[in-house]
């Protein structure tokens, strides 16, 4: 029980990399999930690269498993696989709307629920959720963006209230604007979520327009590990880790 265990989804890109990279620096053990696992490091020693698709039940299963099997132990979880569904609320298609929810939610839940009963066992245990500014504010075409990371803060919330009679506390981390593919693709998305002759065009052009500028000022994923692994390390943390608007204010 000596080594830190860590595991960490959406590790193949971004602030998942990044923060994989930090806490193997720091000596901890690093279960690193994606479904591009050829795009993990891979460090004999302190990073297990293990595709993971957080969307699929039997990937996630299979994942707890190997970490558990390997490792005896877990100590933090960062639910951070995600990605932003942007577009119009009346065009988005049902199963888009449905896959933002699997990836940003259900699977931050489930993966949950696969390691609480070692945490329970252990009576340690750190569940550190990354959500978002967007988590508390909200923009026109982020509906089901926002509504997952609105979802996972309240959620976030009634856990900790639920396990830290275990000694597990479960926190979440709001980054603002960072760069990673995530701008990008929120951008493509508002588009290519929009019906032919959409009358949402005009308000797609002003808040895609928005959105560069305000990626433009975004802070680099590295950044964010280190609030990462602030809030997985802690003694007495706060529910929340702020990170936002390049000011790196931080509650
Ligand atoms: P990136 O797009 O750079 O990386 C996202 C990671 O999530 C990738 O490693 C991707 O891996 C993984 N992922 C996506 N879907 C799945 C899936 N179904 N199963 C497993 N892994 C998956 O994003 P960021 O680093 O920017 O984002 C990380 C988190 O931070 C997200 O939850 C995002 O919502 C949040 N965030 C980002 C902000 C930003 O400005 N960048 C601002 C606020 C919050 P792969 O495709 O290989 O599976």
């Amino acid at each position: 029980m000596n080594e830190k265990v860590v595991a960490i989804t959406g590790a193949s890109n971004g602030m998942g990399l990044e923060a994989a990279k930090l806490f193997a620096n720091k000596g901890w053990k690093v279960f690193a999930g994606a479904r591009r696992v050829e795009k993990i490091p891979r460090d004999a020693d302190r990073i297990v690269a293990l595709h993971l698709d957080v969307t699929n039940t039997d990937s996630n299963h299979a994942f707890v498993t190997h970490i558990l099997k390997e490792a005896g132990h877990i100590d933090v979880l960062i639910n951070n696989a995600g990605y932003g569904e942007y577009g119009p609320a009346e065009e988005i298609s049902m199963t888009k709307i449905r896959n933002q929810f699997e990836t940003n939610f259900f699977g931050a839940v489930e993966l949950t629920q696969l390691v609480l009963p070692t945490m329970r066992a252990q009576n340690y245990g750190r569940i550190v959720n990354i959500s978002s500014i967007g988590g508390d504010v909200y923009m026109p075409l982020g509906a089901y963006y926002h509504a997952t990371k609105a979802a996972l803060q309240q959620w976030s919330d009634v856990l900790d209230l639920e396990v830290a009679q275990f000694g597990i506390r479960s926190v979440c981390v709001q980054p603002g604007g960072t760069q990673s593919s995530w701008g990008t693709i929120a951008l493509k998305n508002s588009h290519s979520n929009m019906r032919e002759n959409s009358a949402y065009q005009p308000l797609v052009d002003t808040v895609s327009a928005g959105l560069d500028r305000f990626m433009q000022r975004s802070v680099k994923a590295s950044d964010l590990a280190e609030v990462f692994y602030k809030a997985a390390t802690e003694l007495k943390p706060s529910l929340r880790y702020l990170h936002a608007f390049g000011d790196k204010f931080m509650v």
